[in-house]
């Protein structure tokens, strides 16, 4: 069954993914060992639909409320979603963040790290947790400063017993994205963390080539969204 944008999306995701598995192979990394996330924020579900219905089975959103409103009747339709929140975390939506994704890339705070051990007391979920690092050190920006990154991570796993497996940044928009993809990276090293969420749009091949596992990628799939939904 067709939707609209059907053939649009379908192209443009044959596209992103060619590109993908040849940067892979031009930084000599295995086949399969980069993650595409198709960032669905601000689309409805008949915008997505073309790509789950080409196979694509892990999606972003940056939001908790609009993720539970639109992924429920998809999940139903497609078995195997892996859902990703890559927006900021509130300490009072942990419990429908947990119910409603499975992968938590924005643990920034040991608040919020606290708020997600007690949650998961309560539930059997085990949303896999990424922690998200503010490399640019950008004061209106979420994520955990680069010089705090290591005893945060500690914290999560120590004080909390979070198993946290990986790291993500957002690279200032105004700057070279390579030195923050270096950084997140060298952290993800030295912490023994082999997860790495970097590179968008514009620069997923640039994450691929240093290191990236998974890639966020939205407007290079489903069209450009409306300026307002930049902000979160
Ligand atoms: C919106 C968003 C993306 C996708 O951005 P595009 O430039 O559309 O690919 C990736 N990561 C995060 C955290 C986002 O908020």
């Amino acid at each position: 069954m067709d939707h609209p944008g059907t053939n649009h999306v379908a192209e443009a995701l044959q596209t992103v993914k060619a590109r993908l598995a040849r940067s892979a192979q031009d930084a000599g990394r295995p086949e399969g060992s980069v993650q595409l996330v198709c960032v669905s924020k601000t689309k409805s579900a008949d915008e997505i639909r073309p790509a789950l219905d080409a196979g694509e089975r892990v999606f972003g959103e940056n939001r908790v409320q609009e993720a539970q409103k639109k992924w429920p009747d998809l999940r139903r339709d497609y078995p195997g979603i892996e859902l990703h929140l890559i927006g900021p975390l509130q300490t009072n939506k942990v419990r429908e963040a947990v119910a409603t994704f499975d992968v938590i890339e924005t643990l920034d705070r040991p608040r919020l790290a606290e708020a997600l051990a007690k949650e998961l007391q309560t539930t059997e979920r085990r949303p896999e947790l990424y922690v998200e690092v503010n490399t640019g050190s950008e004061p209106q920006k979420a994520g955990i400063l680069p010089e705090d990154a290591d005893a945060f991570i500690l914290f999560c796993r120590e004080t909390c017993g979070l198993p946290v497996t990986g790291l993500m940044c957002i690279p200032p928009a105004d700057e070279q994205a390579s030195p923050h993809f270096a950084l997140l990276a060298t952290i993800a090293r030295r912490n023994g963390l082999a997860k790495l969420s970097m590179g968008m749009s514009a620069d997923y091949e640039l994450g691929i080539q240093l290191g990236a596992t998974l890639v966020r990628v939205g407007s290079a799939i489903f069209g450009a969204r409306p300026d307002a939904a930049e902000s979160a």
